[in-house]
């Protein structure tokens, strides 16, 4: 039994009294605690499918559910995390108080048990911001306050973690390092993730599975499951540079 199905799924927009098909019959499995990316060409469907799967747009036809349950329902549980490519953060706070932000607009993440949440400090420290606590973002750098998105959306203790091209504002070096520390924390929390990706390189490297769609209206061409073992050795991309 998979975690996340999808069956037959479509969805149109009107635009200027133009339809536009985003997705025709989409099928889709997701197996709970894998790395699924999405890829292909831009307009293809792949933000719509993320904010399908995330409950924050309906489908016309066809069924979705997550582990029985509608993505309506498992929003309003708080079971995603989101990381967009621009992560929102309050510039009058340090990033110790931005890691906060979840849990003080929703109660419901509060009410979570303990042990599902996890320490903020200890995941910046595993994206390599032990060093700035206490900076405001104006301090960091696009690929740091980059960082501070994905530590939070890790800290809340979401199981579903959805992330739309996180990467793709920042150079070659920071993506290549950013992507080894999204690793190491998925690796070591085991949450699902559903990453929308422009990159063959971020997907093949990040993924189990690589959905890659079609710019026919919002099929999936191919799904690729990788069997390669991830590059996982730090001293290829030498990261300890870049604390
Ligand atoms: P991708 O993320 O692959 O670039 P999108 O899912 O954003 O693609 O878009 C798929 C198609 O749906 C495109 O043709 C896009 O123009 C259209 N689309 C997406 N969102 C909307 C919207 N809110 N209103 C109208 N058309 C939309
Ligand atoms: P960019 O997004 O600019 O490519 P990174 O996020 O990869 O940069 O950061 C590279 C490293 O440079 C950081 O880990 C940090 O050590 C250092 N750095 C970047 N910006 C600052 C800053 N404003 N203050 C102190 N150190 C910084």
């Amino acid at each position: 039994m998979s975690y996340i199905s999808i069956k037959n799924v479509s969805k149109r927009f009107i635009r200027r009294g133009q339809w536009t098909e985003a997705l025709r019959n989409v099928h889709l499995e997701i197996d709970e605690g894998s790395f699924v990316s999405f890829i292909g060409p831009s307009g293809c469907g792949k933000s719509t499918l993320l904010r399908i799967i995330g409950g924050l747009m309906e489908i016309d036809d066809g069924e979705i559910s997550i582990g029985g349950r509608s993505p309506l329902e498992m929003q309003s549980a708080k079971q995603f995390g989101f990381v967009p490519q621009a992560p929102a953060l309050f510039p009058w706070r340090t990033v110790l108080q931005n890691m906060k932000i979840p849990f003080e607009v929703n109660r419901k993440y509060n009410a979570r048990n303990e042990k599902e949440q996890t320490d903020p400090i200890e995941l910046l420290q595993s994206v390599g911001l032990g060093d700035f606590l206490h900076a405001y973002p104006k301090e960091l750098s696009g690929g740091m306050k980059q960082r501070v998105g994905i530590a939070r959306a890790f800290a809340t203790g979401a199981p579903i973690l959805l992330m739309d091209e996180p990467f793709s504002a920042l150079d070659e070096i920071t993506r290549e390092v950013l992507m080894l520390q999204l690793m190491r924390i998925w690796e070591h929390h085991k949450k699902t993730v559903v990453f929308v990706t422009h990159s063959l390189q971020e997907a093949v490297y990040l993924s189990d599975k690589v959905v890659v769609m079609s710019s026919r209206p919002g099929r999936i061409s191919n799904i690729i499951d990788i069997n390669l073992p991830r590059v996982r050795d730090e001293s290829i991309i030498g990261t300890e540079d870049f604390r």
